[in-house]
């Protein structure tokens, strides 16, 4: 009875904990999604206090649960003809300010519990973009790994004739995420089209000759670089000369190390779920070349660049160690890419004795609850995921207006959006920790101003 008669008059404190119990309670085994839902009401404390009407409406009890979660039947042919069958699911967490907007996961990980802390990480995301986009996330847990190009297609077009029915371009538009690029997003979009007899922007992160944006495979990247070349400013610094640290070799990796190239500085690893590798004399233009070709065309491992590059080290996974020797390797700036909770607490310990002085996440919540508080303790530059990756999904929206539009602009028009966005979102969060009352804490600054804009929407529009 208590979780339904809450008293009016109940502290802050109080009520967060209550919505925490009410979670887990709902939410049984979905550690993932927990921890996101923890990390951002823990941050609400300040501003529920400014505002009780939040409280009174309930607004933490509906933000936590989504509008909608869909969760379907995935049968495909493989090559010898074998039927196969996997788990497809869309989460629609929020619309309060904008159609559901986020991308897709194809990876073995993937369940309920992952995606509903992606979807619910992306409301406060997109929020934070400016942009008018509501949050979703969806996937499977399918792995293109291994598989041929006929197989993933087979697969997309099962996935697509059930989501079809969900999305469209005013209601719900998908990108990509781990294990969809071009490749899977041409087929997903060319299923939509054959069976809606529609060309429309229902999907993001197009190829250029079926209506995608300049500037959309690089955006998360380049946005990571730009949100880290912001937080620098605010101590009178810059990337000339840094040793960054990188991980995951995919698409965000890859445009972060070509941003940062471009600002000077010297990425010197990046991994894959094998292992990583360092290379001592930096990763230059014609090294990421290389990587994009094994990655993005013959698909191969990270362990080949230390054997094509001499003097790089492969150092491989050890399950029996309880931390990631890459976050050992000293540097100035850690750019984490690959996937969530790869920093855990003795990773943060061991990158803060190393010399890190500044991370920007490129993934989503890389980093465990631990690790950020460490990092906040430490007041190093701290960019979380929320606002340090936003770029990708803002140029998703912007790929959304040129569609509407029926126009495309230039590279040099995206790229420079893209940049007056992550400068306008720093700005924000780092405006919204001084006016709650701790300068400089991102993490805090991220989550408030992301959720009054959602939160004040959804108070508007009654009890929906
Ligand atoms: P990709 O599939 O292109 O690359 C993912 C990379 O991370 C690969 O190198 C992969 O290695 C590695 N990786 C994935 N899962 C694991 C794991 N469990 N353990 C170790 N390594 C792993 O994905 P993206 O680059 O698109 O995405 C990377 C991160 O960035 C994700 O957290 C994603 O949610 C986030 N992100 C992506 C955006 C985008 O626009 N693409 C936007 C915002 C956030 P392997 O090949 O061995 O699996």
């Amino acid at each position: 009875m208590s979780a339904v008669l809450s008293p009016p008059h109940q502290g802050v404190a109080e009520y967060v904990d209550q919505v925490m119990q009410i979670v887990k309670a709902k939410n049984p085994a979905e550690p993932e999604f927990h921890q996101a839902v923890f990390e951002v009401l823990d941050c609400l404390k300040p501003a529920l206090e400014r505002h009780p009407e939040f409280q009174k409406e309930k607004i933490l009890e509906r933000i936590t649960e989504p509008e909608r979660v869909l969760m379907f039947r995935v049968p495909w042919f493989d090559d010898k003809g074998s039927p196969q069958v996997n788990r497809g699911f869309r989460i629609e967490m929020n619309s309060a300010i904008g159609p559901y907007k986020g991308g897709l996961r194809l990876h073995p990980s993937v369940n309920l519990g992952i995606l509903k802390f992606l979807a619910f990480e992306q409301v406060f995301k997109n929020s934070l973009t400016t942009l008018p986009m509501g949050g979703g996330k969806g996937g499977s847990d399918f792995d293109p790994k291994g598989k041929s190009d006929n197989e993933v297609m087979r697969f997309c077009q099962s996935f697509m004739s059930e989501l079809q029915r969900h999305i469209g371009p005013d209601t719900d538009i998908p990108a990509g995420d781990i294990g969809v690029g071009g490749r899977e997003i041409g087929y997903l979009f060319g299923q939509y089209k054959r069976l809606r007899n529609e060309f429309s922007g229902v999907l993001t992160g197009k190829a250029m000759d079926m209506g995608g944006s300049l500037i959309r495979p690089e955006a998360t990247g380049y946005g990571s670089v730009y949100f880290a070349v912001e937080m620098l400013k605010t101590r009178g610094d810059t990337l000339e000369g840094k040793e960054c640290i990188i991980s995951g070799s995919g698409n965000v990796s890859q445009y972060t190390v070509e941003k940062l190239l471009d600002f000077g500085a010297k990425p010197v690893t990046l991994s894959d779920s094998d292992g990583f590798i360092y290379d001592p004399d930096g990763i230059d233009r014609e090294k990421l070349a290389w990587v994009m070709d094994l990655k993005n065309n013959r698909r191969g491992r990270i362990k080949e660049y230390a054997v094509k590059f001499k003097k790089a080290m492969f150092t491989p996974v050890d399950k029996n160690l309880d931390y990631n020797p890459l976050w050992s390797v000293p540097a100035f700036c850690a750019f984490p890419s690959a996937t969530q909770n790869e920093i855990n607490a003795k990773d943060a310990a061991n990158m803060l004795k190393h010399g890190v002085k500044l991370v920007s996440e490129g993934a989503n919540m890389p980093s465990s609850l631990e690790a950020i508080k460490q990092f906040v303790d430490a007041k190093i530059m701290y960019g979380p995921a929320k606002a340090a990756n936003a770029g990708g999904v803002a140029t998703s929206g912007l790929e959304m207006s040129q569609n509407s539009m029926r126009l495309t602009w230039s590279r040099e028009e995206v790229d420079e959006r893209l940049h007056n966005i992550i400068i306008a979102i720093h700005k924000n969060c780092y405006e919204t920790a001084a006016e709650y009352g701790q300068p400089g804490n991102l993490v805090l600054g991220a989550n408030i101003a992301g959720f009054l804009k959602v939160a004040n929407a959804m108070l508007e529009q009654g009890l929906v």
